[in-house]
């Protein structure tokens, strides 16, 4: 699905974020992406979904080299609704003034170019379903809904256009904990019902251990460890990975 190539970024400021990352992702796979703050993360997700450009390196995304086409031009290429990011803050970046109907079809209609108002209303509601949030709920605007409400409504613009990857920089980081695992819930009912894939950002190892098939730890920029979650955790190859599990609560 994925396969990402000697990924780095410079920013003009001379930071190297990212340094030489390689890895590749299956359909329907969750990988988790984990590592201190500042270690890349963020920046890895923004160029894999293609709103900065990286400085070198490939990104090719079902056999397209999709890291090629200028981040200013991705809206308009066609993998556009095929690859989705949900930010840290998926609930707190709405549009104040979009009701949860509107956010969900906004890119229904920029990205999946529907018109017609009864296919987009099918499609809103569809999406809605899928991540639990109440349909009476649609024409709430974001001041109206709670901060879990509000994620779903996040979540749901993003699976809306039924991507095949899905880039979750962590999006349960703001929300409290049972929140959190209803949105862990969602994303592996989504997994096993739509072969999504997901890459999930966090530096939660406990979410990732139980969310994530495997795992890629990130130091400074480049990749320490990687391989498959249970293996990690039981014995992980770099002492690095052996101080962040030391290190959970
Ligand atoms: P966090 O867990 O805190 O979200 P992260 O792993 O997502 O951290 P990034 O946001 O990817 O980290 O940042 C990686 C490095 O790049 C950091 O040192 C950061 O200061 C730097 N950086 C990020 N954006 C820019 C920018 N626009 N210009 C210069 N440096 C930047
Ligand atoms: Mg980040």
């Amino acid at each position: 699905l994925l396969e990402v190539q000697g990924l780095k970024k410079r920013f003009p400021d001379g930071t190297l974020a990212v340094d030489d990352v390689s890895f590749t992702m299956r359909p329907g796979e969750s990988l988790g992406l984990v590592g201190e703050s500042g270690s890349g993360k963020s920046t890895i997700s923004r160029m894999v979904t293609r709103l900065i450009d990286a400085s070198e390196g490939e990104i090719i995304f079902e056999g397209e080299s999709i890291g090629a086409i200028p981040a200013r031009d991705f809206h308009r290429a066609p993998q556009r609704s095929q690859v989705q990011i949900v930010f840290q803050d998926a609930g707190e970046s709405l549009n104040p003034r979009f009701s949860a109907f509107d956010s969900i079809a906004d890119p229904l209609r920029r990205l999946a170019g529907l018109r017609d108002s009864a296919s987009l209303r099918r499609a809103v509601e569809d999406a809605a379903d899928g991540v639990g949030l109440p349909r009476a709920l649609l024409d709430r605007y974001p001041h109206q809904l709670s901060g879990g409400q509000r994620a779903r409504v996040g979540i749901a613009r993003a699976i809306s256009v039924q991507p095949r990857l899905l880039v979750l920089d962590e999006p349960t980081a703001a929300l409290d904990v049972s929140v959190q695992a209803v949105v862990l819930q969602l994303l592996e009912k989504l997994r096993r019902e739509k072969g999504l894939a997901y890459l999930f950002v966090s530096h939660d190892l406990n979410v990732v251990r139980m969310l994530c098939d495997r795992l890629i730890v990130l130091r400074q920029g480049r990749i320490v460890e990687e391989g498959d979650s249970a293996r990690v955790f039981r014995s992980p190859a770099a002492e690095y990975t052996a101080q962040l599990i030391a290190a959970i609560p």
